[in-house]
């Protein structure tokens, strides 16, 4: 193990390590924008210069640790170098914090703020570029802001692999384009390029100009969308910052998903459907108990469903894969006595045009807790017969018609659909975002999601549900 020289302090190395990878395990900040821990090195913004003893100036990204190397991180010359290359990098650049995405997290302003801090040197007028570039339905491009890291081509070269960036000419007016033959907006991985850059130049359209981004906060969650069950932030309104006059639907809405990174998941990337979830969690939801389509208070559906459970003599239930750990042991334990013959129901299948599999990160199968759900029930589709005559449905997905017509229907679902008024009885549960729980994932990985919303007053969490089934009606001895 090489030992070098940090700022003085001894520490020690190894042999496959570069000075900056050494610098960063061992505390010391080296700022950088092209460098990524993921992706090959670039070595092209030379923020992060750093002074060797006997060599002078060099980028620490692309330097192999040798043995007794002194490294200085904070030399004077650094200083002035770093100072120099920040006034290169914002020549062109328009600094139009004010109206970018970007700003709150974005590398540059903190960077200026830190190494920098002086006004623009330059007496020349900036050269302009185009702004609102669109590289594909989902990204624009601010060619002005853009610093030319190239981290979003290598991301598309090295992870992705749609090979659908590259660079257009050379000097000022150097441009990312897309590759013509390759379209970006068929990457299902592209919209990790908004999060890979380091400045605001690369813009969601999904999240453009719809919150600052200290308005915030970002609540630890799973993405539901595949067996993968990537770990990732689901970014809503601070309720110190809750809008009273404006549409308040903002409260309660997703502004924007990111990935958490997670090594034994998902590293630091999610695939775009992980980033539209808003689509899944935002529709009209159900929020009314119901007995065969009339409006009921909570206590008398939930009565009305132990009748139905007490009474039946060959239940069948089928059980949720989006329902938590938590859940599907609450199913077992309180009603699994009783549902003898519960079966893993598929919630979700995969949507027309919507990528199967491939080898970063997209299952096969669109639900996030088949794992667990497949320990504790039986698959496959229910042996209905003629003295089926309670049929318990938990979630999407199920094809109503299959239910033999004498057997009573209970349905457990959140959003609004047409066989909500057809069961006999109809409780309304909350969603992901509402309640906290954990998925298994398809390689036996368990993840927690954390609540981010409040849900309505009379939605109902599984988990206690099923304990208040277990119960007998209100009335009986
Ligand atoms: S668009 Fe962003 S990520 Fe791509 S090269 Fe420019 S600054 Fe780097
Ligand atoms: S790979 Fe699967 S779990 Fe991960 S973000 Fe995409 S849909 Fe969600």
């Amino acid at each position: 193990m090489p030992e070098i020289f940090l700022n003085g302090q001894a520490v020690q190395a190894r042999e496959d390590q570069t000075v900056l990878q050494v610098a960063l395990e061992n505390g010391v900040f080296v700022p950088y924008f092209c460098w990524h821990p993921h992706l090959s090195t670039a070595g092209n913004c030379r923020m992060c210069l750093v002074e060797v003893e006997g060599r002078g100036l060099d980028i620490a990204c692309n330097m192999p640790v040798s043995a007794g190397m002194k490294v200085f991180t904070d030399s004077d010359d650094v200083k002035a170098h770093r100072k120099a290359i920040l006034q290169f990098i914002t020549l062109n650049h328009p600094v139009d914090c004010g109206i970018c995405d970007k700003a709150g997290e974005c590398t540059l302003q903190d960077y200026h703020y830190a190494y920098n801090g002086e006004p623009s040197l330059s007496v020349d007028a900036k050269v302009r570029s185009t702004k609102y570039y669109n590289l594909s339905n989902r990204i624009l491009l601010d060619n002005e802001r853009c610093i030319l890291c190239l981290r979003c081509t290598r991301f598309t070269h090295e992870i992705s692999k749609s090979m659908a960036l590259g660079i257009e000419r050379r000097g000022d007016v150097s441009n990312i384009r897309p590759v013509e033959d390759r379209p970006l907006g068929e990457d299902p991985y592209s919209d990790n390029i908004v999060d890979l850059c380091p400045v605001g130049a690369l813009q969601s359209r999904q999240f453009l100009y719809k919150s600052r981004v200290w308005y915030l906060k970002a609540t630890p969650s799973v993405c539901p969308g595949c067996e993968r069950g990537c770990t990732i932030q689901v970014w809503h309104r601070k309720p110190e910052w809750f809008v009273k006059s404006l549409d308040q639907r903002q409260n309660t809405s997703i502004a924007r998903i990111t990935p958490l990174e997670n090594p034994a998941v998902n590293g630091p990337w999610i695939c775009n459907k992980g980033r539209d979830l808003a689509r899944i969690f935002e529709r009209v939801r159900a929020d009314q108990p119901m007995l065969k389509g009339r409006p009921v208070p909570v206590a008398e559906a939930i009565d009305a469903a132990r009748r139905l459970i007490g009474a039946a003599r060959h239940p069948v239930a089928l059980v949720s894969n989006w329902g938590s750990n938590e859940e599907l042991d609450s199913f077992k334990r309180h009603l699994g006595e009783v549902f003898v013959h519960a079966h893993v129901k598929t919630d979700w299948q995969p949507e027309e045009g919507e990528r199967l599999e491939d080898d970063l990160l997209i299952r096969p199968d669109k639900n996030p807790n088949t794992a667990k759900a497949r320990e504790l029930f039986d698959m496959g589709e229910p042996n209905y017969h003629d003295g089926t005559d309670l049929v318990l449905v938990w979630g999407e997905g199920y094809d109503f018609s299959r239910i033999p017509p004498q057997a009573k229907i209970i349905f457990l679902n959140s959003y609004l659909a047409p066989e909500n008024g057809h069961a006999d009885v109809f409780l309304p549960l909350s969603i992901q975002t509402e309640r906290a729980g954990h998925y298994t994932n398809f390689q036996g990985v368990v993840s927690k999601f954390e609540p981010c919303f409040p849900k309505g007053e009379a939605v109902l969490d599984a988990e206690a549900l099923f304990k208040a089934l277990e119960a007998p009606p209100r009335g009986h001895t």
